[in-house]
């Protein structure tokens, strides 16, 4: 199971659009991972490199002994709001694995060569060379992704990449899908939907919404 965090609290710089619900609070924040740290298999992430990934989500993971994944925006790196290279170093220094969420967030489907150098490869280098090992994980903005950027993706061989198909994953994947949690979420809610066993029925419906995006 991989949960999926965006911004904790409140915003220092100007939302996208359709960004707000992916903010929660931070009692929500502190009681999903409580519930998290009781569950073996959860796998944390944060996508956009928002600065409370480092003033809220690092501490909160380090109390309850958890780790998790990081996946910053090149393009962000120092702005307000966002984290700075030296928040990313203490991240990795702390244990965190760091990945790419790429330059702008942009979708990644459908990129033409220049942008696509720029996102998938551009990004990753500028992040590794902050980070000063090599990133190989990424997380997909927007969710968006077809058969074609996932050759792309494996032939410049990403180790995993990470979807928001609200499905459960199999360990060891190469495409880990990933539920997000929004701010109208509760854990109960998430002891339901997430992390309680499934019902086969929706468990079909998510494999077969990725297995469609995959071949298209
Ligand atoms: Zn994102």
């Amino acid at each position: 199971m991989n949960i999926c965090f965006h911004g904790v609290g409140v915003p220092d710089r100007t939302l996208e659009p359709g960004e707000a619900p992916y903010w929660i609070s931070p009692s929500l924040f502190h009681a999903v991972l409580d519930e998290v740290a009781g569950h073996g298999g959860v796998r944390i992430s944060f996508d956009d490199g928002n600065a409370s990934d480092v003033e809220i989500g690092l501490p909160a993971l380090l109390d309850r002994g958890l780790q998790a994944t990081f996946f910053v925006l090149a393009g962000r790196l120092g702005a307000r709001g966002s984290l700075g290279e030296d928040d990313i170093r203490e991240l990795d220094a702390q244990g965190m694995v760091i990945g790419t969420h790429g330059m702008d967030h942009v979708p990644w489907r459908g990129l033409d060569d220049a942008v696509r150098d720029r996102e998938l490869v551009a990004a990753r280098d500028r992040i590794s060379t902050v980070v000063g090992r090599r990133v190989d994980e990424a997380a997909l903005p927007l969710g968006r992704y077809d058969r074609r950027l996932l050759g792309q993706l494996r032939g410049l061989g990403y180790a995993h990449v990470h979807t928001s198909d609200r499905a459960h994953a199999r360990p060891g994947a190469w495409l880990q899908p990933r539920f997000s949690v929004v701010g109208t979420d509760t854990v109960s809610r998430l002891r339901a939907d997430v992390l309680g066993p499934q019902p086969v029925r929706r468990r079909i419906g998510r494999s077969a919404v990725m297995f469609a995006k995959r071949l298209r």
